[in-house]
């Protein structure tokens, strides 16, 4: 049931979405604010706002030329493990603790606090020309720092700070936009979306650094790898890839934790799904034991480290007996024999 101050707001947003509105005032305002309250419907400025065709008052979530366009959205090659296959944010790279500013009036559905796995997470339901949309704001510290689930925000309310929390390498805001559900309906290109809108979300950057989403990647096994015939532990091995096996894989498909990849074996091609948890964008090595890494190939020459048994290591040549690596930043020789693929 509609209270007589909800009338009375949707009478105010008509009445002023056809008049001329102070610069400073949101279209979807209350009437006659208490002071205390007015200071939340100031608009920030240089923000680029929009509306759209319905008349929603939208705005970008960052402050015009502070922010670069990093990671775009959609199907990737997997950067770390744990990362997915699907990229379906907009990252944009921001000073830390930066405000972040709804996009669109609405109602919180979701504050995450972060974990060293999960972002921090703050999603606002609205309701975009007609459209049940869900907008997500990602990687804040402290996302329960100005919004709690169920608090009604309105656009251009400072709802969160840039941070890095979760799997990030840097302070930014990774924003998503569904439609039809929060990881259950559509996942739409934030950049597309905007746009779409009249919000110049590329104009507004002070760089773009996003490339085309790939067609394919290449991983290596990380170990001994089973390829299986379905996404599941369950379904039956077809090969044991050795470390270092090149897996050709097409981004976007990721089940189970298990990729799609195709192979070839001396026997032919094959075709199967591979656990993504052991699988590098290079090839990897390890040293099968605790092993002295030495200034030159000579048992007799300066020791320089004693690394332990499965340090991972980079090779960077061979010479007769010996292997030249990186080793925890140091580089020096070793027996061929303690080097080993895989990690
Ligand atoms: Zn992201």
């Amino acid at each position: 049931m509609r209270t007589r101050s909800t009338v009375w707001s949707l009478v105010l947003a008509g009445s002023l979405a056809i008049t001329t509105m102070p610069a400073a005032v949101a279209a979807d305002a209350p009437p006659a604010a208490p002071a205390a309250k007015a200071a939340a419907t100031t608009l920030p400025s240089n923000v680029a706002k929009s509306r759209t065709p319905g008349g929603r008052l939208l705005m970008l979530p960052l402050v015009n030329k502070t922010y670069a366009l990093s990671s775009g959205w959609g199907a990737r090659c997997i950067p770390t493990r744990g990362a997915s296959t699907f990229h379906h944010g907009l990252d944009m790279s921001a000073p830390d603790g930066a405000p972040i500013y709804a996009v669109a009036g609405g109602t919180v559905t979701h504050v995450v606090q972060p974990t060293s796995s999960v972002s921090g997470q703050i999603v606002v339901r609205t309701i975009v020309d007609g459209v049940s949309t869900q907008i997500a704001y990602l990687h804040s510290w402290n996302p329960g720092k100005y919004v709690k689930v169920g608090d009604r925000v309105k656009v251009g309310q400072r709802i969160g700070d840039v941070g890095a929390s979760g799997p990030a390498t840097g302070p930014h805001l990774h924003l998503e936009v569904w439609t039809g559900g929060y990881y259950q309906g559509t996942s739409h290109d934030p950049r597309v979306w905007l746009e779409g809108y009249g919000l110049p979300v590329t104009n507004r950057a002070t760089a773009d650094w996003t490339s085309p989403a790939p067609t394919s990647c290449t991983y290596y096994a990380t170990a001994n790898l089973n390829l299986r015939t379905e996404p599941a532990t369950t379904s039956t091995v077809r090969a044991t890839l050795p470390p270092n096996t090149t897996l050709a894989n097409k981004p976007g498909v990721k089940t189970n934790g298990y990729i799609p990849v195709t192979v070839r074996l001396a026997t032919g091609t094959v075709k199967g799904w591979v656990h993504a948890d052991y699988i590098s964008q290079s090839k990897t090595y390890h040293l099968t034991k605790s092993t002295v890494v030495r200034q030159s190939a000579i048992s007799t020459s300066k020791a320089l480290l004693t690394a332990p048994a499965g340090a991972s290591l980079t090779p960077v040549q061979v010479s007769g007996w010996w292997t030249k690596v990186v080793v925890y930043g140091v580089t020096g020789w070793v027996p061929n024999s303690v080097v080993a693929a895989g990690l």
